[in-house]
């Protein structure tokens, strides 16, 4: 520091007034420091630095004397850093501090964490800066892979989920956003199969190949693959030209896999599903798009796989309330959101009640009430049908149980419709036995209602189900009977009680006029079989008087309809019951 102007000892003069303890201490911190320190005049000319800031800066203190510090440190200067040096030269703010690279002559950058201080003088006037420069590209390059190792997959390098969904969200809602978005979500088929045979390191091998094949498929900088996890991958296309784009970027992914992949010695054939969707991307979520994107993958596996399904908002809807119906229903009867009506089924020959059928129903949280007909046939799906029904039989079993407490005389039969694969089940007839014991209830009280086509899918396991259940006093009735095939013989080794004629036979006997013959003339024919069989004969859906009075001429037994009740909560069946057993 030989040639120190007058200036330069002036400001150091100003430094050690903020640090009075000593001189020779400010001194030493000054010059052995680590941290690079500067002090410059009003307009950048260096008065004095230190070894450590000359040292980062690939250069010597004499060399930097005299020049404009911020130009030796930053050239190209960002426009809110100016604004903030601005800010301070005018006195406006007494530091402000910024992260920046220094690009150094060997060609290697230096990040710096710079912090600039305003000195002033006694009258308080600025005077001089001070810059304080810390060295901070270690923690710079460590930061950075960090970074990039939580929005990168380390097999395939890819960018994962978590970049995915940063790149959608910016695409949709960033400063510099699409109008238009491209996606194609991939699921290989039977990955699983080759990692379970072959081992996760062949695994790893064949989606390191996939993701290599996928990337070349992509033909400009919009198009970005991303590996969502397991053998699952999406590609992106921001600002696609068309939906024409995407499906072409959908068929070269799926093309990319039409040769094998060689595996340790094996030639693998994979082939993959897509769910490909072009829209606009004010139209959806992000999340919303890629479920979209994704229930379109599941259709394309539903077709059997190796094949793209394009995206279309009616089936997706429907797909959407599919699903979400089908994760709430396991909850569902925790929950207890299902409950029981009951519809009273009368005499034909004295319109008393003779029994009630008991019919689901889900209070579901978001959807309302919801009718068996829109989740049934899912909970048969996934097999919760079984827990579902056993919860059904011991509903109605207690129910039962009520009636025959209050009312000793007249308590009605109660049917429970039973599905294929409860009769299936292995515990049903153990369940039955269980229930009816646990709640008290007479076996002559219950009555299982099968339908027709059900009975058309049972095995022998079914079958010997069924004879258990006779065989124990429950009695059993065809449901929806006339639309399926029975074979005639078939039903006569049934232990079958009842047959409950389907109500696309009754509409056509509604007209008062002109009854439609042909039903006539089928409702007669299934009420002699019915009754050669052994079996009474109920219909389903009567809803006028005519229809009633022409089912009584033909022979039948017991009506079930909305002329009579339609199905309502149990108290209803009460006060039938309270007011003589009549439901009309
Ligand atoms: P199902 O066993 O044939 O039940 C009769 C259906 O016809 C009921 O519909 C009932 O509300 C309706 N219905 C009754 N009278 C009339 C009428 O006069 N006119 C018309 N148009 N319809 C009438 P719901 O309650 O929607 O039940 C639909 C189906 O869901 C049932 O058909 C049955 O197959 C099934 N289901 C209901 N509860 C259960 C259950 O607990 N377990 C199983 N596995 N299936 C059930
Ligand atoms: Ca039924
Ligand atoms: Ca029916």
């Amino acid at each position: 520091m030989s040639n120190q102007r007058p200036a330069a000892v002036a400001a150091q003069e100003i430094a050690k007034q903020a640090l009075p303890s000593n001189r020779a201490h400010f001194r030493a911190l000054f010059e052995d420091s680590g941290i690079g320190i500067g002090i410059s005049d009003l307009d950048g000319r260096i008065i004095d630095v230190n070894d450590a800031l000359a040292g980062m800066l690939g250069t010597r203190v004499s060399e930097l004397l005299g020049h404009n510090l911020h130009e030796v440190m930053c050239p190209p200067r960002a426009p809110e850093i100016a604004s903030l040096h601005a800010e301070l030269i005018r006195g406006e703010r007494d530091q402000y501090r910024v992260e920046q690279p220094h690009f150094r002559k060997r060609g290697t950058v230096l990040w710096t964490n710079v912090t600039v201080s305003l000195i002033r003088d006694e009258a308080g006037e600025p005077q001089y800066q001070l810059t304080v420069v810390e060295d901070v590209t270690q923690q710079h390059l460590l930061h950075e892979r960090l970074r990039y190792q939580a929005t990168h997959d380390p097999l395939t390098g890819l960018g994962n989920r978590t970049l995915f969904f940063k790149q959608l969200a910016e695409a949709i809602e960033g400063p510099s956003s699409c109008t238009r978005i491209g996606l194609c979500y991939i699921d290989l088929d039977g990955f699983k199969a080759v990692n379970d045979s072959l081992g996760h390191e062949a695994g790893d091998r064949l989606l390191t190949v996939v993701t290599e094949r996928f990337s070349r498929c992509l033909a400009n900088p919009h198009q970005r693959i991303a590996r969502m996890g397991g053998d699952e991958f999406v590609a992106l296309v921001f600002e696609p030209a068309g939906m024409a784009e995407v499906l072409e970027l959908a068929q070269r992914c799926h093309g990319a896999l039409a040769t094998p992949i060689p595996i340790d010695g094996n030639e693998l054939f994979v082939t993959a599903s897509i769910g490909v969707l072009e829209c606009a991307t004010s139209a959806m979520t992000a999340a919303e798009l890629v479920q979209a994107a994704h229930i379109t993958l599941c259709l394309a596996k539903a077709r059997g796989g190796n094949c793209w399904a394009v995206y279309d908002a009616e089936t997706n809807a429907r797909q959407i309330t599919r699903f979400s119906l089908a994760t709430r229903l396991p909850a569902a009867l925790e929950d207890g959101e299902f409950f029981l009506d009951y519809q009273p089924l009368v005499s034909l020959g004295d319109g008393r009640l003779e029994g009630v059928e008991a019919l689901i129903r889900w209070h579901h949280p978001h959807h309302g009430i919801l009718s068996p007909d829109q989740f049934i046939a899912l909970a048969e799906e996934t097999g919760l049908i079984v827990p579902i029904g056993r919860w059904v039989l011991e509903q109605s079993c207690r129910q039962i149980r009520d009636w025959q407490l209050t009312f000793p005389d007249s308590a009605p039969k109660v049917n429970v419709n039973l599905s294929v694969r409860q009769a299936r089940s292995p515990g049903l007839v153990n369940d039955v036995v269980r229930i009816l014991k646990e709640t008290d209830v007479d076996p002559a009280s219950l009555c299982l209602e099968l339908t027709e086509s059900a009975l058309l899918e049972t095995d022998d396991r079914a079958l010997t189900t069924l004879h258990e259940l006779a065989s124990i006093g429950i009695s059993l009735t065809l449901d929806d009977f006339g639309t399926g095939y029975s074979n005639f013989s078939y039903l006569r080794r049934l232990p079958v009680h009842g047959l409950k004629i389907d109500r696309s036979f009754v509409v056509g006997l509604q007209d008062p006029d002109r009854p439609d013959p042909t039903d006539e003339k089928i409702v007669a024919g299934l009420v002699s079989l019915a009754h050669a069989l052994g079996a009474t004969v109920t219909v389903e859906g009567v809803e006028t008087v005519v229809q009633a009075e022409r089912l009584r001429a033909l022979g039948c037994d017991t009506a079930q309809g909305w002329y009579f009740a339609k199905p309502s909560a149990p108290e209803s069946i009460s006060e039938i019951l309270a007011r003589g057993g009549r439901a009309r």
